[in-house]
């Protein structure tokens, strides 16, 4: 039985910075900060992803650190065709502050698939055969699903096929005990005094994607040391940050701002078609969204201007403490 080893670990100082993932433009020190912005390419930029874009943005300004944008597009049958340009165009619309390239976790396959081969060495993950229906009850596998383990000398797509094409690959928590403290820097802390309550999250899809949790964890501890997001993905950083442990990998500083909702409390995204930002005047979408994070207001004539004053004025402490707020 794997015992956690880490439990309620901060961030650690970014020493896993590889200089050719980030292009420094200072070098880098003990107090380097990358934060990163990582949309989503199965819509436009909306309301809701802008305020965790300014978020992230202001708060490592505000430390000095660097703010790489990602775009996290490792789901091709929900991608929308033409949306990382119109996203990306409406970040500078924003006058987003980016450092350095524009990182594509399609570009990351091959560190995905080494943390999949490490999980599978270590026995911490099984090939899922259950149904959905079946699963629908809680997510909880059948009791024989734990005891299908995947070999690592064989592709685990062909192995995924080879159990009729309807496996996934799950993580493994049953085989492991302790608990876990996730320190956030808005929300509460997260402690969940048992591992084994995260269930088996999928690692690995039955169509032979590899998750958002895995990816995530994987990029978000390839030194990013702040993220600053929606607190939408409040609930999946228990999940996060347990893969981010079992690699033995740096745990990022998680902050997570409210996540904006219509007057009925749904989230403004992409399912609830908000509008999208391109067409709005680009310095009063910013202020609503500044006032949003509870920031105090900024008079000021520019992006440029108001980006300047949101590194100096910003204050995590201002943000409210809440997962949803209603946005005007
Ligand atoms: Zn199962």
């Amino acid at each position: 039985m794997h015992r956690l080893q880490n439990t309620g670990r901060s961030a650690r100082a970014p020493n896993g910075l590889s200089t050719g993932f980030i292009q420094a433009t200072n070098p880098p020190s003990a107090a380097w900060r990358v934060g990163r912005f990582a949309p989503t390419p199965s819509g436009d930029l909306h309301i809701g992803s802008l305020v965790a874009a300014v978020a992230s943005a202001a708060d490592i300004k505000h430390r000095e650190g660097a703010h790489r944008v990602r775009i996290d597009d490792i789901d091709p049958p929900r991608e929308v065709p033409g949306s990382t340009d119109r996203i990306l165009h409406a970040l500078v619309h924003f006058a987003l502050p980016m450092d350095g390239p524009v990182i594509r976790q399609s570009e990351h396959l091959a560190l995905y698939q080494e943390a999949l081969d490490e999980l599978i060495k270590n026995q911490q993950v099984f090939a899922c055969t259950c149904s959905r229906k079946s699963l629908q009850d809680g997510q909880l596998c059948v009791a024989s699903c734990h005891t299908k383990l995947l070999s690592v000398h064989e592709p685990v797509n062909e192995q995924l096929k080879a159990l009729r094409g309807e496996a996934s690959v799950r993580l493994n928590t049953a085989s492991l005990s302790g608990s876990l403290v996730i320190k956030d820097e808005i929300q509460p802390n997260q402690y969940i005094d048992d591992v084994t309550k995260i269930g088996t999250p999928v690692i690995w899809r039955k169509d032979g994607y590899v998750s958002y949790l895995l990816a995530t964890a994987v990029d978000d501890s390839n030194g990013i040391t702040d993220v600053v997001r929606g607190a939408d993905l409040w609930a999946e950083t228990p999940a996060q940050q347990l893969v981010m442990d079992l690699l033995n990998r740096s745990v990022p500083q998680w902050a997570h701002v409210p996540c904006a909702v219509d007057e009925q409390n749904h989230k403004l995204g992409k399912q609830t078609r908000a509008a999208s930002v391109h067409e709005a005047d680009p310095l009063v979408l910013v202020q609503k969204v500044w006032q949003f994070l509870g920031q105090a207001p900024q008079v000021c004539g520019s992006l440029e201007e108001f980006w300047h004053n949101a590194a100096i004025t910003w204050d995590r402490e201002a943000v409210p403490q809440v997962l949803t707020q209603r946005i005007e």
